[in-house]
């Protein structure tokens, strides 16, 4: 057996673990934001297969050493970069505490699934979903729009499509999302089967919001071509700069198209917790299913996202089978049907609800919403400032929670501006001082800035900035020189 020989070693053993990791996220700030893993410790890493055993202690002074001082930055509090959840201290321990259920929540009747459960209730009644909704958590985002995008297929083609496949030659689906949607989608309708010619790809206004107009012309288009128009993915929060689209305007066109409407809120639709900041989404009620992080911006550590589908029938109809080594039973630990895995493309699934429910139940919907709400403040702080120095540029407006900008430096042109700015970002990256990452917006380059961090203050964005200009400053002195 693998247990431990000495249970009481053991215990003193994961005691000090235990110790490290409390006082690894306590001192947090006093670590770069990022710092590369040197060689060294990556050799350390590199070995055969181990055949013989080795003593935890050892293998966990391996971790400390050369695996653990080189996060991704994301628990770091000047960590601006993607949209990377922070995680939270309770959340740690609640995925330790998963590990020691080691539940397997495909389905079943144990008490991992009751709290998933509860998880997905609290989700309905946030978006305003009726009761007959179905949802089930995902490893992301990526997933949870899959699953929208495969329900829509369903609801479309029924679920014979589950045996025939695709017959481009009898239905040919079609669907519609801007240009500023996240690449997942386009994955989702290549992995679909559906191809991702088939999903059109509208023009954005001057606040990257979906084309309306180009949006209804397409759709007659395609309708005038013989085509069926089937989807319409609608963002709230794009990953660029933070967009929503028009989500009642666009319920109104689904509705009256006969399309599916998804929305990809990743991140933004967790907006929704904030009293001041639901108006914003107004209309996500009306979406036919919904694709939204826990590990974004609720602060549950990664992996956790969640979809939620308004047709619960059709979410059934998409997933589930059956097996005689599957078979459900009315008593007994085989169960307390519907079982998850009739709602997503995984059997064995992580006990990921643990850490949502942890993170709810102690910080509470208002906690949460206060940080959500810091953020907006802080990026709309952040614009403020760039807008108020001539050597910065913000290249879109702060609608939500990103900010887009770039170091000006004087006579550079376009393509030496992209390379300056590129370099900038590396620059302030491997300085440790913060992370932010890059982005096109409009053809240029820019420095973009995500608050999705509740570790963040008012002296962390001035950290940031000054780090900007000191980089951006010597930086441009190279330059001038070279
Ligand atoms: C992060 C993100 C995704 C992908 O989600 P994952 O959780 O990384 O799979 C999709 N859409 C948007 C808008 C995002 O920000």
């Amino acid at each position: 057996m693998l247990d431990p020989r000495d249970w009481e070693a053991f215990r003193a053993a994961a005691h000090h673990a235990l110790d490290d990791a409390v006082d690894f996220l306590r001192d947090v700030r006093e670590r770069p934001a990022w710092r590369e893993m040197p060689e060294s410790a990556k050799e350390r890493l590199r070995e055969a297969l181990p055949r013989e055993p080795s003593e935890f202690s050892d293998v966990y002074r391996t971790f400390v050493e050369a695996i653990l001082p080189y996060t991704g930055g994301n628990i770091h509090p000047r960590f601006f970069g993607w949209v990377q959840g922070t995680g939270t201290p309770s959340g740690a321990i609640a995925e330790m505490l998963a590990a020691t259920m080691n539940a397997n929540v495909g389905g079943r009747n144990h008490g991992a699934v009751y709290v998933e459960r509860q998880v997905i209730d609290w989700s309905r009644e946030l978006f305003g979903f009726p009761g007959e909704a179905t949802g089930v958590l995902t490893t992301g985002a990526s997933e949870a729009n899959l699953v929208g995008v495969l329900v829509a297929r369903t609801r479309a083609l029924g679920s014979e499509v589950r045996e025939r496949g695709l017959d481009p030659q009898r239905t040919h689906i079609t669907g519609y999302a801007s240009a500023a949607t996240h690449g997942c989608v386009r994955r989702a309708f290549e992995i679909a089967g559906i191809g991702s010619e088939a999903l059109r790809i509208l023009p954005t206004d001057g606040r990257q919001r979906i084309d309306i107009a180009a949006l209804q012309e397409r759709i007659a288009a395609d309708r005038a071509a013989g085509a069926r128009p089937f989807l319409i993915v609608a963002n709230a929060g794009t990953v660029d700069v933070g967009a929503i689209d028009p989500l009642d305007e666009l319920a109104s066109i689904a509705r009256r198209e006969g399309c599916h409407l998804h929305v990809d809120g990743a991140f933004g639709a967790l907006a929704m917790l904030s009293s001041t900041l639901r108006e914003r989404l107004k209309g996500i009620e009306r979406a036919d299913s919904i694709a939204f992080d826990f590990h974004k911006w609720a602060h549950a550590p990664y992996d956790v996202g969640c979809v939620l589908v308004r047709d619960g029938e059709a979410h059934r109809a998409t997933f589930a089978s059956e097996g005689p080594y599957l078979t459900r039973m009315t008593r007994g630990l085989a169960s307390a049907t519907p079982w998850f895995t009739d709602y997503v493309p995984e059997l064995s699934r992580s006990f990921r609800a643990l850490k949502v429910w942890f993170t709810l139940k102690e910080h509470g919907a208002d906690r949460i919403a206060a940080a959500i709400e810091r953020n907006v403040e802080q990026a709309r702080r952040l614009g403020a400032a760039i807008d108020a120095d001539a050597r910065l540029e913000l290249l879109a407006p702060v609608g939500l929670n990103v900010v887009c900008f770039r170091y000006r430096p004087q006579g550079l042109d376009e393509a030496a501006l992209d390379a300056f700015n590129d370099e900038l970002v590396i620059r302030v990256q491997e300085s440790g001082i913060a992370v932010v990452s890059s982005t096109n917006i409009g053809g240029k380059r820019a420095l973009r800035a995500c608050f999705v961090n509740h570790r963040t203050t008012e002296d962390d964005i001035r950290v940031l900035l000054d780090g900007i200009r000191e980089l951006g400053e010597s930086l441009a002195r190279e330059r001038a020189l070279g």
